[in-house]
């Protein structure tokens, strides 16, 4: 049953009942083998690094909910990011955008930069930066938007024309926005993926990756690295991240609200420095995200207006509720300080010109009862008044 609304999607998407029992959800198929009747004769699983099917469960709903032909799990984002890196070859060139999440600049740059890929690293917001880097060894340009934790919004589809011109692949890292707010191959993006430790699990509960694409030749390709490198989701997370997805538009739904809510409460707080928010009209991606998102996502990065470390430090740790943590996209709500913690591994000087300055906090704004996630902040910012 393919319907073409996201809620529906979300839940039936690709997925049928299993065919041997009728269980409405698909069995945690705990098993590496499968047997044949005769050599090379089977149900269509062999091994299950290859195939295994609660993951294709998993993929079947991630292509449906993405608007894609095909899907494939991998054991983390960053094993996806992996993935994607394995499709270049010595000399080709990737433009990205400068405000990356940690994990893939260092990917980028302390893996595969050995292995003789150029990265470009340059702010996406004005698309003829881009278009300065393209050369006839450009072969991949990488988004991330919004990116973390500044919440830069980039053009998706202007840039996808720049990528089609350069004959070079558009990836989407579409963790942040996720596919309730963000459908990037509608936007001509060639490959999305996703930490789904994020927002798609969305309960805290599991570390999973995904690429999505619409083309078969591409899903060839990538099944390819998949199958020869190894790094697969399991079973179980593969049936956790199927289970998050089913009530992924409502979660979104309470995140966005909750996020909003906080935003305008932390804008007009007088401990309060900048604050981040792609909702924002004077926020300068405020236009394009409008375009082309649902609604401005569950994520806030703000300044305490002294934008000293100790002062950011004293907010993070003193919240209650808002826990201190990596991560984020779960129902519960998290904070972070991105300069001692997620970001740690970029530059320092490089750091602050994208703005992470040592001051920052990063929201993952959650779906508890928005009166005490407010009165959790306001506790939290009397200390630095
Ligand atoms: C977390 C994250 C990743 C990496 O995913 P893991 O599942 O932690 O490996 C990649 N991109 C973004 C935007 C992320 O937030």
């Amino acid at each position: 049953m393919e319907s073409k609304h996201f809620g529906t999607r979300a839940i039936h998407g690709g997925q049928q009942h299993d065919p041997s029992t009728g269980a409405v959800m698909p069995p945690i198929y705990q098993t590496s083998t499968y047997a044949q009747s005769s050599p090379g004769e089977h149900k269509g699983y062999e091994y299950s690094r290859t195939q295994n099917p609660t993951r294709s469960a998993l993929e079947a709903s991630l292509a449906s909910i993405e608007n894609g032909s095909h899907a494939m799990g991998f054991g983390s984002g960053l094993a996806a990011v992996d993935a994607c890196m394995k499709l270049l070859s010595p000399g080709d060139e990737v433009i990205s955008t400068n405000d990356l999440y940690g994990g893939t600049y260092r990917q980028f740059v302390h893996i595969y930069e050995k292995y003789g890929i150029k990265f470009h690293f340059v702010p996406m917001s004005d698309e003829s930066v881009i278009e300065s880097k393209v050369n006839s060894r450009t072969k991949m340009i990488w988004i991330e938007s919004p990116t973390n934790p500044m919440l830069n919004v980039v053009d998706i589809e202007k840039v996808s024309k720049i990528a089609l011109s350069a004959k070079a692949l558009l990836v989407v890292d579409n963790t942040f926005a996720t596919p309730y707010l963000q459908q990037p191959i509608k936007l001509g993006a060639d490959i999305v993926l996703h930490s789904g430790t994020k927002y798609l699990g969305g309960h805290s509960d599991l570390v999973l990756g995904a690429l999505i694409v619409s083309d078969k030749d591409l899903a060839d390709r990538l099944y390819f690295i998949q199958n020869s490198t190894g790094a697969v989701c399991g079973p179980m997370d593969s049936f956790l991240a199927l289970r998050g997805i089913k009530t992924l538009h409502i979660r979104m739904e309470r995140h966005c609200y909750n996020a909003k809510e906080i935003a305008h409460f932390l804008k007009s707080h007088p401990a309060v420095g900048r604050v981040v928010y792609p909702g924002f009209t004077e926020h300068p991606g405020h236009l394009v995200a409008k375009k082309q998102m649902r609604d401005f996502g569950g994520m806030i990065s703000f300044t305490v207006k002294s934008d000293l470390a100790e002062d950011a430090s004293k907010v993070v740790s003193s919240m209650k509720i808002f826990t201190l943590a990596e991560s984020l996209g779960g129902v519960e709500s998290l904070s972070g300080h991105p300069a001692s913690m997620t970001h740690a591994s970029i530059p320092k000087d490089q750091r602050e010109a994208n703005g992470i300055t040592d001051g920052l906090i990063r929201l993952s704004v959650g779906i508890e009862d928005i009166r005490d996630l407010k009165a959790d902040i306001e506790a939290a910012l009397l200390l630095i008044l």
